[in-house]
Formats: C-alpha cells, structure tokens, sequence
C-alpha cells in the first residue's frame, strides 16, 4: 500500500504517522467548526424528506444492467442540488461535482443504483411507522438517499471544502454486473484523478476497508454424444465434470484470510439412455487476499486440465473438449487499519458517538483497493434486515445519525 504525501496531512505533514495522528483526531476537529455544525443540524433536520426520497428512488425499479430509470431520477435530484458538471457515463453511472478550493484531492463518494431483483420484481413499499419494507430499500437505496442527504446539507450550510467532491450513483455493483460502473469510473471517465473513494452501501455503521475478491466460471465439456448401449466406449461429458468436481471438493484453503469455493450450479445432459454431448459447472471462488485467490483460481484450472486429460485417456472413441467463460472478476483489496482513510473513518464515527466497527465485505472499494486508492465503504445508518430478499426492510429510527456520519466522513475527507 502506497502512502500519498499530504493525505489529510497538509504540506506540512511529511510523515505518515503524522498523518494518521491528523487523521485520527479529524472528527473531533471538525466537529468545533460552525459551518460543520450547522452541516450536521441541516442533516437531522431533513431526514424525513429524505426517507420519503429513499422510498421514492425504491420504487423505481433497477434489475442488472437496466438501471437507466432509476440513474435518470438522482441525475435530476443532482441538478437540483446544484451539482455542477452532471452527467450520466457511457455505462450509466450518473455524477456530478461539488468543486472545492482546489480539484484535487479529489474524493469520489458512490453509492450503488442496481439492485439483485430482476425486472418484474413488485419493488413497492410499506410503511409501519419507522418501519420500511420493499426489496431494495436497504440496498442501496439507503446510500443512494444517504448521498442526496450529504449534498443536501453542503448546499444548505454552505460548507466550503479544500478538495472537490465528486459523487457518483454507480451501476454494476451487485452479482454479473462485476463492478462495471467502477471498472468504467476508474479505467476511463475518472482514471488517475480519484484520490479517496468512500461507498454507502446498506445499513448501520459498520466500515469496510478489506474486499473479498471472487472469480467465477461456468465450464462447459463438449464432445460427441451418442446411444448409451450403442456407443458405448464413447468419453462422457459428465463423466469427466464428476472428476473435476472430485478434485475440486479436495481443494485445502487457507483459513485466514478466509478463502472460499464452491460448485453452485451444474447441468447437462439429454436422457438417462444418451452419453451426453455436453456437461456445465458454475464455480464461486473467494478471497480477500489476492494471491490466495490468484492459487485458488490456478489449483481449479490444473483440475480441469486434468479431468479432461483423464476423461480423454480413460475412452478410446472420441475427444472432450472444454469451454471455461469468466463470468466474475472482482478484485480482492485491502485498505490498512492505519490509513488515514480509515482513521479518519473511525474519527468521524467516535466523534459521532457512534459504534466503530471494522470489517470485510465485497463492495464498490474492492476495485478502488485493487488500484492502491485509499477507500472505504460504510453503511448508511438505521437497521436493516433482509437485504437481497423480497422481504428487505429499513428501520428508520434514529437513521439521521448515519447521514452524519457520512457528511462528516465527506468533509473530513475532502481535506487537503
Ligand atoms: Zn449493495
């Protein structure tokens, strides 16, 4: 992990303990700071429109790769906020600019528009009191109105910061979309011009600085096919996905960091008479240490070399041959516990009062990590249940204090 001179360090901060020192006190510091207070009250004071706003962008319906809708809805909620430079990118993620005095540094704040629900999902929300239910409200409606929330209370208290803001509602985060919208913001519309990144993404309080890398691979065997009594002596397409398999439940991982894989899915075949013409697997491979992963993906693709090498040698007729499609990249990362980033993290949230709480996930910083980009993702306040499930639900209750925390987190970050 690299260290940028003058991270929350200012120039004259040329150590990186100094830095973390600075860091680590940020929350406090800024909290003495009126325009800052009367940040955080706009912050409280708005809430409520803002969970109407939560439901409202809920509704609006963003399965995988159709986000376009949804993106359209904050592009116009950016304009009216006063963003400046708003546009939607080639692959839709919407951004807009709140400039500083300067334009670097340059933090990048996002959270996602896609959800995991495909097109037809009912997405309408319930509400008992503080109480919302709808698939998607937590994830990432949450981020995506905790974003709005931060521009709003900036526009109304007229905070001025050293570096600029740039906020992105990013699409592409969850499942097949593989961080398309970051690999696009990182690679292309923003590339060597993004000096911190932070993500909302869900509920609670929690930061993530570790990002579970995964590769996965649906593998098809292909031969011939043919009667089972017939052509018997013929290589068998399942026959040799059943060595693969074999092989790959054998596999030893390290337990720390925790490295994972698992066959998901398979199929193929015609009837119970026919030596199959073709055989499929999807496998699942997780890590947040990247060369752990890097083994783990090598060790699965010598196992299906050698199951087709076996399968092959075992039958005189015929001669399997393999297909494997990567179907997801998403790189692992890791930011240090003593990054400024995460100092300042962590600063921001005692100041807050609030409970600190580290940990790992796979989310949009996975990418910025892979880079050496000092990132977090932090979730968005309130309590919420059942992501990913049609029975997804927020409590509101007291969730203005997650808003804070990530207006405080944007300003602490967009320091010199
Ligand atoms: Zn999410």
């Amino acid at each position: 992990m690299r260290f940028i001179i003058g991270l929350l360090g200012g120039l004259l901060v040329a150590s990186a303990a100094a830095a973390q020192e600075r860091a680590a006190d940020l929350g406090a510091t800024l909290l003495k700071q009126p325009a800052v207070q009367a940040a955080l009250e706009a912050a409280r004071r708005n809430e409520p429109q803002m969970i109407e706003e939560q439901i409202r962008l809920c509704e609006i319906p963003a399965p995988p790769f159709k986000e376009t809708t949804r993106g359209e809805a904050v592009r116009q909620a950016f304009e009216a906020l006063g963003l400046q430079h708003v546009r939607m990118d080639e692959v839709g993620n919407v951004i807009g600019d709140r400039p500083g005095a300067a334009e670097r540094p340059r933090l990048v704040f996002a959270a996602h528009l896609d959800t995991v629900f495909p097109e037809g999902t009912d997405v309408r929300v319930t509400r008992e009191g503080a109480l919302l239910r709808g698939p998607g409200i937590g994830d990432d409606c949450r981020g995506l109105v905790v974003m709005l929330g931060v521009i709003r209370a900036l526009k109304e208290s007229g905070v001025e910061t050293p570096g600029t803001i740039t906020f992105v509602a990013d699409v592409g985060e969850e499942g097949l979309g593989d961080l398309r919208g970051m690999k696009n913001l990182f690679n292309v519309v923003l590339k060597g011009q993004i000096d911190r990144f932070v993500s909302v993404d869900g509920t609670g309080f929690g930061v993530t600085n570790v990002g579970v890398g995964s590769h996965r691979y649906r593998v098809t065997f292909k031969g011939p096919g043919g009667h089972s009594f017939g052509a018997f002596g013929l290589v068998n397409p399942i026959h040799a996905l059943g060595r693969a398999i074999a092989l790959i439940a054998d596999f030893q991982v390290p337990e720390v960091p925790k490295t994972t894989f698992n066959v998901g899915r398979i199929g193929g075949g015609t009837s119970v008479n026919s030596i199959p013409f073709e055989a499929w697997m999807e496998m699942d491979m997780r890590s947040a240490d990247a060369a752990a992963l890097a083994s783990l993906d090598a060790s699965f693709q010598q196992a299906i070399d050698r199951a087709l090498a076996a399968e092959n040698a075992r039958w005189t007729d015929g001669r399997l041959e393999v297909e494997r499609t990567l179907v997801g990249d998403r790189p692992a990362g890791r930011t240090p516990e003593g990054a400024p980033i995460v100092q300042a993290a962590r600063s921001v949230t005692a100041a807050l009062a609030l409970p600190e709480r580290l940990g790992e996930g796979s989310t949009d910083s996975n990418l910025a990590m892979s880079l050496g980009i000092p990132a977090v993702t932090i979730g968005g306040g309130g309590r919420g249940a059942g992501a990913h499930s049609l029975a997804e639900s927020f409590d509101s209750t007291d969730s203005w204090k997650g808003t804070q925390r990530a207006l405080l987190l944007a300003i602490a970050l967009a320091q010199r």
